[in-house]
């Protein structure tokens, strides 16, 4: 039974986190683009929590659909029962998909949303006679998650070590785009098709009818904010459909309105087979993730039992009430407020911020896009992390919330964001990193 007195001492962090303990950083509360910190002080919040509050926080719409939600219904069994919220927000978001992204499954969670993936993928292959197809194909860099499909299949090799061998069948496309030759770039890196060309090696090395799907990040977030290099993701498409192989997208930083575009199918034109989103669907109020697959996905195994197949899958918590009226808040909000496109008429503006940063010492490149930016700082020899760790803990004793991924600090504010919130968080970042040695 417990015995500590501190209460804390119960409390277990994201393993990542196991300094924190010694020097909690504690939010007591948040409003718009600000976090309340319990010695009183305001933080400007300048990566939408953990990129999931697209709206910014507190906001009134939100708020008022979970109180009349709780107030009305609180829980619908997701086995053999329903409520209407769940046809609602569906058919909502399948409208604002482009192509044929039209059936919506819903989860609780990034995590969950890559699995559900990942398993429909395979669950289609299997549908149309095609058994074989069960080998999945990531990225280096790529991040999905930590359950046993998404971290096997993320390129983050860090993540898996201790567990990466119990999921066969899995495979990594290099990422052969080094910064060299391309720091600096404004928007999209060239070359991306010869990167995507590494898939055609990972297919004449397994045999591609063997392969179920390939995942990717449009934007690889958590590796540091990497761009597509230009024309990776049209070659993606075009290897997969020359193999019969689908294509995920794995849209849970990039849906919502990051780029500046509902989602990133949207933005950069190629529309995948599979969708995944998660974070800011519900704007990061209440665990929410949202699966989108192709008319023909659905068709193969939920429709006539000639197409029948053994394949379970599904959460208790799978699209309930309280998670639906949080995400009808939300895009009643990101609409009323044209959030979703606010990032494209931003982004000069942003990338002009951005690349003010150019000429102080340490970066090493800068990244930006919509509304997301990546600050890649020169490692300190010998302690890689320090330096952008440091960065962190000064921003935030100067009032700005920070994410830090290796060396690279990464932005991504909520889309709420005016100029002179821009102004202060680089202006910030600005003192800091001169500051830095
Ligand atoms: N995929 C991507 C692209 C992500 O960025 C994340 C979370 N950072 C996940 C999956 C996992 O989401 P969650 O933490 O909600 O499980």
């Amino acid at each position: 039974g417990a015995k500590a007195n501190d209460l804390e001492a119960y409390w277990m962090p994201f393993t990542a986190n196991r300094q924190f303990k010694a020097n909690p950083r504690m939010v007591v509360g948040a409003d718009g683009m600000y976090f309340k910190l319990s010695d009183g002080r305001d933080l400007l919040d300048g990566i939408a929590g953990l990129w999931c509050c697209n709206a910014g926080h507190n906001r009134p719409r939100i708020v008022e659909a979970i109180q009349k939600q709780a107030a009305e219904l609180d829980y619908a069994p997701a086995f053999q029962m329903g409520h209407p919220k769940q046809f609602e927000l569906a058919s909502r978001l399948a409208r604002m998909m482009p192509g044929d992204l039209n059936k919506v499954f819903f989860t609780n969670s990034g995590s969950e949303s890559v699995e559900t993936a990942l398993k429909m993928a395979i669950a289609y292959h299997r549908a149309r006679g095609e058994g074989q197809r069960v080998r999945l194909i990531g990225r280096e860099k790529g991040y999905h998650g930590v359950n046993f499909g998404g971290m096997s299949v993320g390129g983050m090799p860090a993540n898996r070590k201790m567990f990466g061998s119990l999921m066969t069948g899995v495979d990594h496309m290099r990422h052969t785009h080094g910064i060299e030759g391309n720091r600096f770039s404004h928007g999209q890196p060239p070359n991306g098709a010869e990167m995507a060309d590494d898939l055609e090696r990972l297919c004449e090395l397994h045999d591609p009818s063997t392969i179920a799907a390939v995942i990717v990040e449009p934007l690889a977030g958590s590796a540091g904010v990497i761009l597509p290099p230009k024309g990776y993701l049209e070659r993606l498409r075009a290897i997969c459909d020359k193999h019969g192989i689908l294509l995920i997208f794995d849209e849970v930083i990039t849906a919502y309105g990051r780029l500046g575009s509902p989602f990133a199918v949207n933005h950069f034109g190629v529309e995948p087979d599979i969708v995944t989103t998660a974070k800011a669907l519900a704007n990061g109020v209440i665990p929410m993730g949202a699966v989108f697959v192709q008319d023909k996905i659905y068709d193969a195994f939920m429709t006539g039992p000639e197409n029948m197949v053994e394949f379970f899958h599904g959460y208790t918590f799978s699209g309930n009430p309280m998670a639906c009226a949080a995400a009808l808040g939300t895009l009643d909000t990101y609409e009323e407020e044209g959030l979703l496109t606010r990032g494209s008429e931003l982004s000069p503006y942003w990338e002009d911020a951005v690349h003010s940063l150019k000429d102080l010492p340490n970066v090493i490149d800068l990244r930006n896009m919509g509304l997301i930016a990546g600050i890649e700082l020169e490692p300190r020899a010998g302690k890689p992390t320090a330096r952008a760790f440091e960065a962190f803990l000064k921003a935030y004793e100067a009032g700005l919330l920070i994410r830090t991924t290796g060396d690279t600090i990464a932005l991504s504010p909520p889309l709420i964001i005016e100029k002179s919130h821009i102004d202060f968080a680089f202006g910030t970042l600005r003192d800091i990193l001169k500051s830095l040695d």
